[in-house]
């Protein structure tokens, strides 16, 4: 019997509308900036940023004296992770074969990935300097081969990220400006005045960043509905609780509206892990986000096999799927719905959220039913073209064209294909 010991104050259970005042809100600032260009950017800026510096596009100058005030170490670990994060991207972009092939005697199908010109990236700022969202779009762009990459971060509690410009500047991001929120999304996406648009946007942030996507997805591409952090845990008897609770709690500092699930077979488990992270919460120095998420969107499932577990946590599309059991590998078979999957307690979502390599820009809110996460693959356009060099097949073809597109009624159709059948054939033009 599956039951819970622990339940979401609210439902965070998969959904994927989202809530009507940050829609409401986010349609409002899109149209203003519509109309009203870089004055709207502004005056958002400093509504929400209280931030109004000369120009909003740091210069060469500012971005050298920036990466001056980091500390060495700083730069040599966000070298390190641009490295892994640059490895496997790269890995990746091998896999996405070139194809063509010949389906009929002279009837050639290819398909080939074109790199969107230009892509913005979102690099989130707002609670926390998220760096490392940096290397994942930008880097991630400039692995696929996008031109031209323009990165936006918004200031942090009014002074500027120096660690976020200078690995934005490190993953390669041609033009960079530290402006945050839907601002920076809609001047990304639309253009200002001094902004030039983008083809496609990427990145991670809350609620009003991936709203403000997804409102203007169509007009340009977006990755993917990125929003707030989620973390589901399936864990057996053999999991250490302490292990377990502190990365629930690693995931719900994100923010209050940050969703922490277990999902265990042992119920001993699952109480001593609710125990952990009473006693972790009040020492802890992100409190502030882990406890509101604790305690409105932490739940806790007792299960009575694997099989549930996989088959509940399915459910819920989690961002994040960490498999703590005695045979963690299986759960690749079982498993169906997830942003990433972390595999035993040799690795953790932190890993792949700060150093791994893996991309951490991943689906929230249910998404990960029909998508994956951030990869280079997103920033490419899988495209086909054909040709026929045989008139014999083009004559066949265009027979069957004249008949298909009859059918359909569309009679400019077909005879496109009957002037081939009695061009390169021996038909005659029915009309
Ligand atoms: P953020 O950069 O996403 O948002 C900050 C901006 O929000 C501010 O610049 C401000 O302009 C705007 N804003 C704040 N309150 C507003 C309001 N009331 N109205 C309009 N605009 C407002 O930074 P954040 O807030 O720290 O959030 C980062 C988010 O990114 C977290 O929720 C985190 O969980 C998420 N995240 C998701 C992933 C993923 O892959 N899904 C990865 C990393 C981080």
């Amino acid at each position: 019997m599956t039951f819970a010991l622990k339940r979401a104050a609210e439902s965070s259970a998969a959904t994927t509308t989202s809530l009507p005042d940050v829609q409401d809100k986010v349609a409002a600032i899109i149209a203003d900036i519509r109309e009203r260009g870089d004055e709207a950017v502004r005056e958002c800026s400093a509504r929400f940023d209280k931030w109004e510096p000369e120009a909003f596009r740091l210069s060469k100058e500012q971005i050298d004296e920036i990466l001056a005030r980091v500390p060495d170490q700083v730069i040599t670990d966000i070298e390190f992770v641009q490295q892994q994060v640059r490895g496997f991207a790269e890995k990746q972009l091998e896999s996405m074969r070139e194809i063509e092939v010949e389906t009929l005697p002279g009837v050639h199908l290819g398909q080939k990935h074109i790199p969107v010109a230009a892509a913005g990236a979102y690099v989130p700022g707002g609670r926390y300097p998220l760096l490392a969202s940096a290397h994942m779009t930008i880097l991630t762009a400039k692995a696929a081969g996008v031109p031209r990459v323009i990165a936006c971060t918004p200031p942090i509690r009014g002074e500027v990220p120096d660690a976020t410009v200078a690995a934005m500047h490190l993953a390669g991001a041609d033009e960079i400006y530290l402006l945050g929120g839907v601002q920076a999304v809609v001047s990304m996406a639309l253009g200002t005045e001094t902004i030039a648009p983008v083809d496609m946007l990427a990145g991670p942030g809350n609620a009003f960043v991936a709203e403000a996507k997804r409102q203007l997805y169509g007009e340009i591409g977006i990755d993917l509905f990125a929003g707030p952090t989620e973390v589901l845990i399936v864990a057996d008897e053999t999991a250490d609780p302490f292990v377990v609770a502190v990365d629930l709690l690693s995931q719900a500092e994100h923010g209050p509206d940050s969703p922490a699930v277990l999902i265990t077979t042992s119920e001993a488990l699952g109480r001593s892990v609710i125990e952990h992270v009473e006693q972790l919460l009040p020492d802890m120095p992100t409190r502030d986000n882990a406890e509101p998420a604790w305690r409105d969107h932490g739940e806790v499932h007792v299960v009575p096999d694997l099989d549930e577990a996989y088959r509940l946590a399915d459910t819920y599309a989690s961002e994040h799927v960490q498999i703590l059991t005695r045979q963690p590998r299986e759960a690749l078979e079982k498993m169906r719905n997830y942003g990433a999957l972390f595999l035993g307690e040799g690795t953790c979502v932190s890993y792949g959220d700060k150093v791994i390599g893996t991309n951490h820009v991943l689906p929230t809110r249910g998404a990960a039913r029909y998508t994956g996460g951030l990869w280079v693959g997103k920033y490419l356009k899988t495209v086909t073209y054909q040709e026929v060099t045989d008139t014999d097949a083009s004559a066949r073809l265009g027979e069957v064209c004249g008949r298909a597109a009859r059918v359909e009624l569309f009679e400019g159709h077909a005879r496109s294909g009957d002037v081939r059948a009695a061009k390169y054939g021996t038909a005659d033009l029915p009309w």
